[in-house]
């Protein structure tokens, strides 16, 4: 493990030093250098830049992303049935020309040199893939150690039950090395409910992994789907185990209505997690936060056959939801990045890094004033700081050591 010093940092307005052991933040003061006095550490000058927590993706597709790759064009979609056999055809041809660990691995670097310092990956699995988009994420995981946290999930983008082969695939990526097993509205995708949340829920149980949904189901039909999967959770004892991805139920959502689905899902535990991906629903961060509930924020899928925007990079996926949600105020453009920084590591069980002494030392120097004006200004950072090793540089890369 190396030592830091971090000289004239800008912590909350106050420009001071901080030093990093082991992991973790040993001491935050003018005086903090004294604490690495009988340690070898170097000692990077953050010239008055300021210091914030790194962020979490929490909701990214790097399995199936062409980052790195040729360029993609695409034809024009009409259903999400186009969408997704466009996504499986193009996914079998990507993997012909270039590994999925290759792409996975690039982007995943990219985001680091960004900022992130874990993240949600949900990787596809169906007949069409088998296990090759897990065992090539696992891959691009181990090879980067410890620069990032990764948690996998074993995702059904094509269906469980419209997809025969689906199941016994997830129960196996769970058994070979997913975190968590996927779902995809269950009545939308799959036509029925309680048989898909059956075979889902059944997974977890038996392998021990979690629960993280994709759920683009609007309307009645979807605060449906939320509220059963809330309900199976707290009956499964699942409390903190589950997490719901996109939620749309929560567009246009009545008073009434989204007041049932908060209380449902606080009440089992569930984090939530938005995209701000283009023309979307995005979740209503603010009010949710009132009625105290858990949100992260991810960047879903990027250069695929989904869409070709998408770079990974949270402090612009930060800058996306505050412009979609027309924030105004500096606290609530915090609120954006705290979102990412704190919402996304809670929902993942990571200690949040508040940079306070005894904090893991997850956290970046970047040129501004405070977090509102990196919401808006989208800096890169000039260093990256993962579990106590820098790990990017002005935006590149460096393999920790
Ligand atoms: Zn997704």
């Amino acid at each position: 493990m190396s030592a830091i010093c971090i000289t004239r940092a800008n912590i909350d307005g106050a420009v001071t030093d901080l030093a990093v052991r082991d992991g973790r933040i040993i001491a935050v003061g003018t005086d903090a250098a004294a604490a690495l006095a009988d340690t070898p550490h170097e000692t990077f000058d953050a010239a008055g830049d300021l210091a914030l927590p790194t962020l979490v993706d929490g909701h990214v597709h790097v399995d199936k992303t062409s980052w790195g790759g040729p360029w993609i064009s695409r034809e024009p979609m009409e259903t999400m049935l186009d969408f997704m056999t466009a996504d499986a055809d193009l996914q079998v041809r990507m993997r012909a020309q270039s590994p999925v660990a290759d792409r996975a691995g690039a982007l995943i670097r990219h985001a680091v040199s960004r900022g992130t310092r874990a993240m949600r990956a949900h990787v596809d699995v169906a007949p069409q893939h088998g296990l090759a988009n897990l065992e090539g994420v696992v891959q691009a995981g181990s090879e980067l150690g410890d620069a990032v946290d990764l948690q996998i999930v074993a995702f059904p983008q094509m269906g469980i039950l419209r997809e025969p082969g689906t199941a016994v695939l997830l129960r196996q990526a769970a058994e070979a090395g997913a975190d968590f097993v996927g779902g995809i509205d269950p009545i939308g995708i799959d036509g029925d409910l309680e048989a898909q949340l059956d075979l889902v829920f059944g997974i977890a149980r038996d392998t021990g992994v979690g629960i993280d949904y994709h759920l683009h189901d609007e309307g009645e039909v979807g605060a449906r789907q939320v509220i059963a999967i809330a309900e199976r959770a707290q009956r499964e004892g699942m409390e903190g185990r589950v997490t719901l991805g996109h939620v749309f139920a929560y567009e246009g959502a009545e008073p009434a209505t989204f007041d049932r689905m908060s209380r449902a899902v606080r009440d089992a535990g569930i984090a939530l997690v938005t995209v701000a991906l283009g023309g979307e629903p995005v979740l209503p961060v603010y009010a949710l936060r009132d009625a105290g509930v858990e949100v992260a924020l991810g960047s879903d899928g990027v250069r695929d056959s989904w869409s070709p925007f998408g770079n990974a990079e949270m402090i612009e996926r930060c800058h996306l939801l505050a412009y979609r949600l027309e924030v105004f105020t500096d606290a609530d453009l915090t609120h954006a990045y705290d979102i990412a920084a704190h919402g996304g590591a809670r929902m993942m069980g990571l200690d949040e890094s508040r940079l306070r002494v005894g904090d893991p030392a997850d956290l970046l120097i970047v040129p501004g004033a405070h977090s509102a004006q990196v919401v808006v200004d989208r800096p890169v950072p000039r260093a990256v700081v993962k579990a106590g090793s820098i790990v990017a540089r002005d935006g590149r890369f460096l393999l920790p050591a």
